[in-house]
């Protein structure tokens, strides 16, 4: 199937539009049209190469929402016509005790990201969701619940479930005291999925600039990271602190914050941090932990967690091509919370 999307070519290259083929269907297969798609962080360090292993060319995009348009004949799940939704895996081993649970982004053998990853089967570099058609195994592919707003629904596809799930690992409900630093767009999520669980919810921002923003996501409060008062007063008074950093930091301001046995859980920033001080880690019994996206069970289990309570992202709709102005933004924090591309904007049918 001939498709277009918009792909990066090189490190400092914009991404500009891009023709190629998408698989042909496996029997197990769903072809879906992408209706929209999220604009995550992680698609602006790979396509910068930011972490040194992207693939040239690079099709982003793993917050994808869309219409089923043809199955393979051994798909029982979905049929065309049907809204469904691709987040960041498209395979694993299905073997593996992790797969086997559930826990498919812990796969033994590795997953098969839905961009700049090769194919289980052929091997070719997978291309993710900023195009207009996508091709991926049954197992892999969600049904979206009646009533979510589908032009809002795509970064929950990663935004939603990396905070999801670190949430639901440490038990937080009614009572929990969580912490999010970093108001962006898994910060934000992060906060209504927490608040939506019935924890109390600090934002921890590095101003005040996000203060009335961060009542209206569900957020208790809103401490200034900077202000060291502040942050002497809110000390062990956290179960959980999700860090949604996308650099380089340091995590010596955040680790007293913790109480007894609180973790502080890193979704942000991939490789080094400041040399973290491990005097608060010994006397308080803190920890410090990482999670990646969550389990396609999981995942399935936000969607419905989110239609119940009507939980979205706040988005802003763009156009395809100002993706490069939009990474741009996302750079500079400038954005409130989620890009997310209308791909109606981008011309081209299937062949
Ligand atoms: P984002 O929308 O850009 O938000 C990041 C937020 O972090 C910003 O809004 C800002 O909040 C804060 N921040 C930015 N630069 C900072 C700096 N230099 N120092 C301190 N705080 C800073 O990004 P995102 O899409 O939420 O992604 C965040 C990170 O998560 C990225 O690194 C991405 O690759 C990673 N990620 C990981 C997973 C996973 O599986 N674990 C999945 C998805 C994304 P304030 O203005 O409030 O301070
Ligand atoms: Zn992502
Ligand atoms: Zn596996």
């Amino acid at each position: 199937m001939k498709t277009i999307g918009y792909a990066a070519s090189a490190a400092g290259a914009p991404l500009s539009p891009y023709a190629f083929e998408r698989r042909a269907l496996r029997p197990n297969d769903v072809a879906m049209e992408i209706l929209y798609c999220g604009v995550c962080h992680t698609d602006l360090h790979m396509a910068r190469n930011d972490w040194g292993w992207t693939t040239y060319p690079i099709v982003p995009g793993h917050e994808i929402v869309g219409r089923v348009i043809e199955v393979g004949p051994e798909v029982t799940r979905f049929k065309a016509g049907d809204a469904v939704a691709v987040g960041c895996m498209v395979d694993s081993c299905q073997r593996c005790d992790q797969c086997r649970k559930g826990e498919e982004q812990l796969c033994r053998e590795g997953i098969t990201q839905t961009y700049n990853c090769p194919d289980r089967m052929t091997g070719d570099i997978t291309y993710g969701g900023y195009s207009k058609h996508v091709v991926v195994r049954e197992e892999f592919v969600l049904s979206v619940p009646d009533g979510l707003d589908l032009s809002r629904a795509a970064p929950l596809l990663c935004a939603g479930i990396t905070t999801y799930s670190p949430l639901r690992t440490w038990n937080v409900g009614p009572g929990s005291r969580v912490g999010v630093i970093g108001l962006g767009g898994l910060g934000h999520m992060a906060v209504k999925l927490a608040s939506g669980l019935g924890a109390h919810v600090a934002v921890l921002s590095r101003s005040h600039d996000k203060q009335a923003d961060a009542r209206a996501l569900g957020a208790d409060e809103l401490l200034v990271s900077t202000h060291k008062e502040a942050m002497v007063k809110a000390g062990s008074s956290f179960d959980l602190i999700v860090d949604t950093v996308p650099v380089r930091h340091d995590l010596n301001p955040y680790l007293p914050l913790l109480d007894v046995d609180g973790t502080l859980v890193i979704v942000g920033q991939v490789g080094p941090l400041e040399e973290p001080i491990t005097t608060p880690l010994l006397l308080g019994r803190r920890r410090v932990a990482g999670s990646p996206i969550g389990g396609i069970a999981e995942t399935g289990e936000m969607l419905d967690f989110c239609g119940r309570k009507n939980i979205l992202p706040e988005c802003e709709m763009i156009r395809m091509d100002a993706i490069n102005e939009a990474f741009e933004r996302m750079e500079r924090s400038d954005v409130r919370y989620r890009f997310v591309i209308d791909m109606s904007s981008l011309p081209g049918r299937a062949a």
